[in-house]
Parts: structure tokens; sequence; C-alpha cells
């Protein structure tokens, strides 16, 4: 290293504590001398350091993103399980749903019917075909 001289004035560098000449450091216009607090290398080294610690970091996030949504499914998951397992249990909370909403209820089976209106008269339809054959069967059977 140079040593330094009267012309070209020293700076301590804040990272690596080394004196250097202040050509050795960027300008920087908020600093009182105009000048980086860290020496080019230091910079250099820190830049370096962290682009190469960027796609770590990059992939953490993702991964804690894909963790979430990971989560996510697993509860839905879990809550349909549950609900697989336990009928009973669905059946008592939509009976206590409800009750305690009828109202809404109400509106919803409104909408579930205007929505699906056609297929209800379908399933209706084939339902009462399906007595009358029955019903005819049942006939024919007696006459035998
Ligand atoms: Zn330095």
């Amino acid at each position: 290293m140079k040593i330094p001289d009267e012309k070209c004035p020293t700076k301590k560098c804040s990272r690596c504590g080394e004196d250097k000449y202040i050509t050795e450091f960027y300008k920087h216009p908020n600093t009182p001398d105009h000048l980086m607090y860290w020496c080019k290398g230091c910079m250099a080294t820190y830049q370096s350091m962290r682009k190469s610690s960027l796609p770590d970091k990059y992939r953490e996030k993702n991964r804690i993103i894909l963790t979430e949504e990971e989560k996510k499914e697993r509860q839905k998951e879990s809550a349909r399980e549950w609900k697989k397992r336990n009928p009973e249990k669905v059946a008592e909370q939509n009976k206590q749903y409800r009750e305690q909403h009828p109202e809404e209820v109400k509106e919803y089976q409104k909408e579930y019917y205007v929505r699906n209106k056609e297929r209800l008269q379908e399933y209706k339809r084939g339902q009462y075909l399906k007595s009358i054959t029955e019903k005819l069967n049942r006939l024919r059977e007696s006459v035998d």
C-alpha cells in the first residue's frame, strides 16, 4: 500500500477501519465530506455479498409464500377431512346455522332455486317419471 501524502488526503473507512486515499471512496452528496463512509473495496465486497445473498433471500421469500399457501391448503384439506369424519357434527352445525340464520338460509335457498331452476325442474320431472314408472310397475305386478 502507498504511503499517504499531503497532496492526496486520506479518510478512515468506517467498515474496514483502514486509512485510505479519498480517491478510494465513492462520492456521496449527503455526507459531511461528500464521500461514502465505506471505501470502494468495502463497497464492492458488500455489494457482491448482497448479490450472492439475494437469490437466497428471494428463494426464502418465495418459500414463505408457498408455505402460507400450503398452510391454507392444508387447513382446507383438514377441514374437508374433518367434515368427512364427522358428518353428524356437520349436520348439527348446519342445523344450528339454519336455526340461527333463517333469513339467510331462505335467501340462499331462493337464490339457489333461481340459479338451478331448470336443473331442479328436470330433477322433479325425473322424480315424477320415476314415481309413475314405479306405480305402473307395481300395478303390473298386482295385475300379474
Ligand atoms: Zn474499507
